[in-house]
């Protein structure tokens, strides 16, 4: 910069396809059920397969060192706004051309009611929906809560495990750390687990094999 720094333009920050500042702006006039989120953004390439919409949630307790999104961890931040809203914004035509939607957080599973709401809402419209998770998804299956297992069922691709930074380079895409798995139809995967009775470690080191 020194050097050369008359000759470029301006300094400005990048952030490898997700915007760095995008306020949600939230379509109103509906009721119902509520989520709390940081926001919501458009035109992913790092958050799933093809150009995402995104909603972010809003509260972490698992707090993984070098998380990248720290804003998000506060239980008590974010907006709280009815389900709907965020149904009409994440669909809306300013988000297109869209190859689905993105859950991320936050934590998606620590407001397990208001994200299978979400989640009907969004495949009732038959869309292609990612969720990242800090937990595994064998901690997930073991919850008793008939939401767990619901919510599960309705994902299409899930990424899971918390952000281990000292596994963070060569991660692969969609991932933040080595350690996270890319799970499709993660429901299947439980079910087929209850079946055969073994343990879902098991089948998720082969969904993962299958993914190779
Ligand atoms: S689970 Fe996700 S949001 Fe929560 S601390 Fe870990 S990386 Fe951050």
């Amino acid at each position: 910069m020194a050097l050369a720094g008359d000759l470029l333009t301006r300094v400005r920050e990048l952030n490898c396809a997700r915007p760095i500042d995008a306020p949600p702006a939230l379509t109103g006039g509906h009721s119902g059920p509520t989520v709390c989120i940081a926001r919501v953004y458009h035109g992913s390439l790092v958050d799933g397969p093809g150009r995402r919409s995104v909603v972010q949630f809003q509260g972490c307790p698992i707090r993984c060192p070098g998380c990248y999104v720290p804003e998000t961890h506060a239980l008590t931040g974010g907006m709280t706004v009815p389900i709907q809203s965020v149904v009409c914004d994440l669909l809306s035509p300013a988000g297109e051309p869209r190859d689905g939607v993105t859950v991320l957080g936050g934590e998606p599973f620590g407001q397990v009611e208001p994200l299978l709401e979400l989640l009907t809402e969004l495949k009732a419209r038959g869309v292609h929906v990612t969720v990242y998770t800090g937990y595994t998804v064998e901690a997930l299956a073991s919850r008793s809560r008939t939401a767990f297992r619901a919510a599960l069922d309705l994902i299409d691709l899930l990424i899971d495990g918390p952000y281990v930074e000292a596994q963070s380079d060569r991660a692969g895409q969609w991932r933040g750390s080595r350690n996270q798995r890319l799970i499709e139809h993660p429901g299947q995967l439980v079910a087929h687990e209850s079946q055969r009775r073994q343990p879902v470690r098991l089948l998720a080191e082969e969904a993962q094999r299958w993914m190779k």
